[in-house]
């Protein structure tokens, strides 16, 4: 079974916007994102499981087509909203036995790490998810200690110019080529060498991430000083051992994969040069393919006879390669597709809604 929902989330605007007097493109309500060009005004409509807006303010006015300041966005979601609906599913799903994937996809300071990881208070659906499954199993434990024995552990990589790294190892004492994939009939796809860590309480597994998260490459481009040109995948293996009697009787195993994605944007945007050059190829490929295999299995799943016969191109990328098992078969994928609301950004965003729109 394979099913995938997508969300899409505006952030509001930053300095750089307000400085440059950007006004507002994307408009939202109920389930509908609206996106305006800003040359000729034309409007193209999309509907997702979830439209989320940041702020309350810079609203269209449709009957004027003019950007209005102050007029309140219904589609408000603050991250505990955003977790509420997609992160507690994702849950929901590991505690029945589902292999899950929450990707966040967009350009690069369209908000995909602020929903995914969070900034300060504002934490994200990590955090979030990692407080709330220690929780559930606190309840569960309470309610009957004998029934269920939970092991949770944690791991961190990094793929970078196709490049797959452990982010729990420090920079220096990395294998220079990067960790092998490997598949077996058993365990299917894997990293070996991977690091797993076990941990047993919220701050355990909050300090593992924060560890992994200070040892991302940060590369520059023009575009945005810190922007991440690497995929980030962290994945919280949790497992569960039903008891009866005393003996086991069952064991469930599922992997939460949650992707922060590299920057989606196209790099003549970003004057790149040749080293940037190659990783914008790898990246436009890798999310190409992620894009690919999501929709290939989701129209397999609803019984599409075009995608009967249809190869799921799984090995082009590593990323599609690593996420794999968590993809086909038992598994639930979710995206959020961040966008931001300037018309200065129009074209990525049109491009990310239409990447949201193929997956859905
Ligand atoms: P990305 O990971 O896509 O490069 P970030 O998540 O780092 O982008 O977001 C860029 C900036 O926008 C950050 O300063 C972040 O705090 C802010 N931001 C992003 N999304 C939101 C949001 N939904 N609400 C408030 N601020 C946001």
């Amino acid at each position: 079974m394979s099913s995938v929902k997508v969300a899409v989330r505006v952030r509001p605007f930053n300095k750089r916007e307000v400085d440059l007097g950007c006004k507002c493109c994307v408009e939202m309500s109920g389930k509908k994102t609206s996106i305006y060009n800003p040359q000729t005004g034309q409007r193209k409509d999309f509907f997702f499981d979830y439209s989320y807006w940041s702020h309350d303010a810079f609203m269209i006015d449709p009957s004027t087509g003019m950007f209005e300041k102050d007029s309140p966005g219904s589609n408000y979601a603050s991250q505990s909203m955003v977790f509420d609906d997609l992160g507690k599913e994702v849950l929901d799903n590991a505690f029945e036995g589902y292999h899950t994937c929450l990707f966040a996809y967009g350009q690069t300071g369209s908000g995909k790490s602020y929903s995914i990881f969070g900034y300060e208070k504002n934490i994200g659906i990590i955090p979030l998810a990692c407080a709330e499954i220690f929780k559930r199993m606190e309840i569960s434990q309470a309610e009957d200690p004998d029934a269920i024995q939970y092991t949770v552990t944690v791991s961190m990589l990094e793929i970078y110019n196709e490049c797959v790294q452990d982010l729990f190892v420090k920079p220096k004492k990395r294998p220079k080529g990067g960790l092998k994939i490997r598949e077996t009939k058993k365990d299917g796809m894997y990293v070996q060498d991977l690091t797993k860590i076990p941990v047993v309480s919220y701050f355990d597994i909050d300090e593992q991430i924060k560890f992994g998260t200070t040892n991302r490459t940060i590369a520059h481009t023009d575009m945005n000083s810190t922007s991440s040109r690497a995929h980030t995948v962290t994945t919280i293996t949790f497992q569960q051992t039903f008891f009866e009697g005393g003996k086991p009787t069952n064991k469930t195993s599922s992997n939460i994969n949650l992707v922060d994605l590299a920057g989606s944007e196209r790099q003549k945007d970003t004057h790149a040069e040749a080293a940037r050059l190659k990783e914008g190829s790898n990246i436009n490929k890798s999310l190409s393919f992620l894009g690919k295999v999501i929709s290939i299995l989701a129209d397999k799943a609803a019984g599409k006879k075009s995608a009967k016969n249809a190869v799921v191109p799984y090995r082009e990328s590593k990323l599609t390669m690593i996420l794999k098992n968590a993809l086909g078969g038992n598994s639930k994928t979710a995206m959020i597709a961040a966008i931001s609301p300037a018309d200065d950004n129009y074209e990525e965003s049109l491009s990310t809604l239409i990447y949201a729109n193929q997956v859905k």
